[in-house]
């Protein structure tokens, strides 16, 4: 995965990434961030009046993220790929995993994405397992 530092910044304005680097100046103090203070910043920078599954979408493509919802193998409710600055979710479109929500597993895919932003600006917060866990807390 580390080609992916390699990249050329895309031409695009990324705000994914512009959020980031905005959150990540003004908590690198108390680093990894608490995953309920980067929830509330995020609905802030992104004026989210309502988190449901409309404006989730909007957000997605306000943010260059392409987004879709299909077939997924069973039990997987969401899916996220970031290659070469594109970035990609996928949420099943039954979300038959018990407790699961549409809005939650976007956000979950959100915070996944937004790992690799941190992982670039060199202020990783987790991977693997811990990470799952952060993502379920963001969302
Ligand atoms: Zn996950």
């Amino acid at each position: 995965m580390d080609s992916l530092n390699n990249n050329p910044a895309p031409a695009t304005p990324d705000r994914l990434a512009d959020f980031c680097r905005v959150f990540l100046s003004e908590n690198r103090a108390q680093w990894p961030p608490d995953e309920n203070s980067l929830a509330t910043h995020f609905v802030e920078f992104f004026k989210l009046q309502f988190v449901e599954r409309e404006s989730l979408k909007r957000v997605c493509q306000d943010l260059n993220i392409k987004f879709s919802e299909g077939q997924l193998p069973k039990g997987m409710k969401g899916y996220n790929h970031c290659y070469n600055g594109e970035r990609t979710i996928m949420i099943a479109t039954d979300q038959f995993v018990p407790g699961a929500s549409f809005e939650h597993t976007i956000l979950h895919e959100l915070r996944e994405l937004m790992e690799y932003v941190f992982r670039d600006l060199g202020a990783e917060t987790s991977t693997g397992a811990e990470l799952e866990k952060r993502a379920e807390q963001f969302a």
